[in-house]
């Protein structure tokens, strides 16, 4: 490749990055400022306070304890979002429990740079599989999802690696479910009519007889009347 297509390659990366650290910047400067709002001087200050300590208490209860990716024991909890309503405890909606390895993979990327929250999420669920698929990911196949994300992007890399991951380890088939016989189904006229004429017979049947629902009614009326007139004798 010449000098110059091999910067004008770099050159859409380079502008990526930049982005991303302005994105990034921009991120911590408004949980810093949602942290002063709550009156905790740093992050640190934050993650060392009860307030923080409760949170996270609740959020391991409410996932009982559980990796909200993989399933291992938990023990930390990811910001999918910094916002004042996480941040203060009244909404545990953008806070998952996680497991240290998964936690690791999802925060940093392959340079070691942070990933935003949102992204981070966004890769924890990447790497572990969909519920069906019953194992974690070997290191090279982990390996293979960071190449596929290179060349593909995000959403793309996500399908063709499952698809990849799939045609090697096919997915258990589902037992059948049991069709129940519907009127349709049975397709027959005669038995469309018979079971019509089934249901107007019980119908009338319900009519007729003093089991009814009014019938039932105007019964529990009489009995307590009856229990009433006893209880003044
Ligand atoms: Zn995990």
């Amino acid at each position: 490749m010449e000098p110059e297509s091999i910067a004008a390659a770099a050159l859409p990366s380079v502008l990526r990055l930049a982005a991303l650290q302005e994105r990034t910047a921009r991120l911590w400067k408004r949980r810093r400022e949602a942290l002063q709002a709550l009156g905790f001087k740093s992050y640190d200050a934050y993650q060392e306070s009860e307030h923080w300590a409760e949170i996270r208490e609740r959020v391991f209860r409410r996932d009982h304890q559980r990796c909200r990716f993989c399933g291992a024991a938990a023990t930390q909890v990811h910001h999918d979002r910094y916002d004042s309503e996480t941040l203060s405890g009244a909404s545990l909606r953008r806070l998952l429990s996680v497991c240290g390895p998964c936690h690791q993979l999802g925060s940093l990327d392959a340079d070691g740079n942070a990933r935003e929250p949102a992204a981070a999420t966004r890769y924890m669920r990447e790497i572990n599989p969909p519920k069906w698929f019953r194992r974690r990911l070997s290191r090279a196949e982990i390996l293979r999802l960071e190449d596929l994300r290179l060349a593909l992007g995000e959403g793309e890399a996500r399908r063709a690696f499952w698809q990849e991951v799939i045609a090697e380890e096919p997915r258990p088939k589902k037992p059948a479910k049991r069709k129940r016989p519907t009127r349709k189904s049975a397709g027959k006229k005669e038995q469309a009519a018979e079971c019509e004429r089934q249901l107007l017979d019980l119908e009338n049947r319900r009519k007729r007889t003093p089991g009814g629902v009014l019938n039932r009614r105007a019964k529990s009326k009489a009995r307590k009347a009856a229990r009433a007139k006893r209880a003044r004798r």
